[in-house]
């Protein structure tokens, strides 16, 4: 591999050895073009790919992006040349999910009296659905406090006309406003409250523009709601002190416009068929998610940012913030950065590249399936690949996919979940035991998560692999604990194949200081590490495949609707 040396490492060792912002290891090129893939898994193929997958050009990979399309575009274009079986929709390998944009449209206009309110500032119409609402003529009724359903107005004299609801200045400006398809409101056209000028600017964005995934569960929706401000609310009634549920307001006009619009959000999928006729009906999944959490307006200086994150942040968004650093850690701090610097100049940066969250997983998902693919034998049971979309806006893709499975579910015999699989170094605190003791990396470092919680089979087998895998690996189970605080069996794709039965082993290097940062980047990954994990997943979904029995779940399946508890 042509990659630049670390020296600052080396020239900063004596003093600060552990706090080397490679953690000691060579540091590798920001922005790299490897050679082509070959058919076995290797670091430099596994580099290769993460550099194109985590490029800044993919700009974080945020679902509903078309940058999210971008890089499953990738994917899809790399298992077809693979010549793996499409097993997403239409004879394709994609699987579309049911994910929307709904905005406001700014052309919308309230009018009180003949003055016009401004939107955004004096109005803020959330958006629910596909809707242009007229409020001409429509009769304005106070409806009571919003956090005290004693003082709402029934049902048969809120038909029909714009209901109001304040808020009391002690309460959160902006909980429970959205009313239902079932609730006493339903028959509303319109639903205001009057709390805007309490909504932080910083949350606006997120009302503005909502990313929906639409679960065939979803409660049906009532009246859409808009914001306005006390002030408003005020030149609508008169005053706010003293109203009474079904009072009148001023006669409002205006249109308020409402827009859904479909997003980007898909998942990949594809097979390599099983050489077993009789066993080639059954899969063994294996997956990753494409997808991170995009980009953001703020840039920040990359070193100092990672630095103080190591210092401070050692679990990365996992930790909580830390505002300030203390003299000595500030000492440490500027040395660090120093030394940085001494070797680049600093940069901006404000994209989440998700370089290990999870292009390590999906890249390795990819590797593996080339070396399936291209190798002489295959194994007796399919083979089934699976790219999450959405992982980070909740489990969308994976939920979506186990409740419209393109295999019959059954037929899923287990499922191989890598997420974060490239970091995991002596230096990285991968998490924390049950008892809150930080937890560390080093040479072969593998967290298992859920690999015994259905069968025990499955938990067995992975150890009898590790074995006889040379150099083995050395498993963490701490993060496995019943009831632990961070809850990592919940919090990825995984738990959806769980929660129907199927058992799944969750691997998973470990959380480290750049996790859900903009410093989450290709040249920090450790990819001799990442081979090792990749070959052995391959190694252990081989194993399953050619076992002479499914898989025996011993343990009980879980409520598929219920919430998932660790
Ligand atoms: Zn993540």
């Amino acid at each position: 591999m042509a990659c630049a040396r670390f020296t600052a490492a080396v020239a900063f060792g004596l003093l600060f050895a552990a706090d080397s912002p490679a953690g000691g290891q060579s540091e590798l090129p920001r922005t790299y073009i490897g050679k082509p893939t070959t058919a076995e898994i290797t670091s430099a193929d596994l580099m290769t790919r993460l550099y194109i997958f985590a490029d800044d050009s993919m700009m974080g990979r945020e679902v509903g992006t078309i940058y999210h399309l971008k890089s499953t575009a990738y994917i899809e274009g790399e298992v077809r040349k693979l010549g793996l079986v499409p097993a997403g929709e239409d004879g394709g390998y994609f699987q579309t999910l049911p994910v929307y944009r709904y905005y406001a449209d700014s052309i919308s206009t309230l009018q009180i009296g003949g003055k016009s309110m401004v939107f955004g500032a004096d109005f803020f119409p959330y958006a629910t659905a596909e809707h242009r609402i007229s409020l001409d003529g429509v009769p304005v009724v106070y409806g009571g406090v919003l956090t005290d359903s004693a003082t709402w107005l029934p049902a048969e004299d809120a038909a029909g006309k714009i209901v109001f609801f304040s808020v009391p200045s002690t309460s959160t400006p902006a909980r429970n406003f959205q009313f239902s398809a079932r609730s006493r409101f339903a028959r509303s056209p319109l639903v205001l409250v009057g709390s805007l000028e309490r909504i932080p600017q910083s949350v606006r964005p997120f009302f503005a523009q909502r990313m929906v995934f639409l679960k065939s569960d979803a409660p049906l929706l009532g009246p859409p709601t808009t914001f306005i401000t006390t002030n408003v609310a005020r030149t609508l009634f008169g005053t706010l002190d003293g109203l009474v549920a079904g009072m009148a307001g001023m006669a409002l006009s205006g249109t308020i416009v409402l827009h859904r619009a479909q997003a980007p959000a898909r998942n990949v999928v594809a097979i390599l068929p099983g050489s077993d006729p009789a066993l080639r009906g059954e899969y063994v999944a294996i997956g990753a998610h494409t997808d991170h959490i995009g980009f953001n307006n703020k840039p920040v200086d990359h070193d100092s940012t990672r630095i103080f994150n190591m210092i401070t942040r050692p679990q990365g968004e996992d930790s909580p913030p830390a505002p300030t650093l203390t003299p000595a850690q500030a000492l440490r701090f500027h040395a660090m950065l120093d030394s940085v610097h001494a070797l680049h100049p600093a940069r901006l940066d404000s994209i989440n590249n998700g370089a290990d969250d999870d292009g390590t997983g999906t890249v390795s998902v990819l590797e593996i399936a080339e070396a399936f693919a291209k190798a002489n034998t295959r194994p007796r049971r399919s083979i089934l690949f699976v790219w999450h979309a959405g992982e980070e806006k909740g489990l969308w893709g994976s939920q979506y996919y186990t409740d419209h499975p393109t295999v019959p579910r059954d037929s899923i015999v287990a499922q191989l979940n890598m997420d974060m699989v490239g970091r995991g170094s002596a230096t990285d605190i991968t998490g924390e035991t049950r008892s809150g003791e930080f937890t560390h990396g080093g040479p072969g470092y593998l967290q298992l998560v859920g690999s015994r919680r259905l069968s025990t089979e499955l938990g067995t087998l992975i150890e009898s692999v590790n074995r006889r895998a040379h150099p083995a690996l050395i498993f963490d189970y701490s993060m496995d604990a019943n009831g632990h605080r961070q809850n990592i069996y919940c919090r990825s794709d995984h738990y959806e194949y769980a929660r129907y039965g199927i058992p799944i082993a969750f691997l998973t290097t470990g959380g480290h200081s750049d996790y859900h940062q903009v410093t989450d980047e290709p040249q920090y990954i450790d990819y001799e590490h990442l081979a090792q994990v990749a070959k052995f997943v391959q190694a252990v979904a081989a194993e399953v495949a050619n076992l002479d029995h499914r898989i025996a779940v011993d343990k009980p399946k879980p409520d598929p609707s219920a919430r998932c508890v660790q």
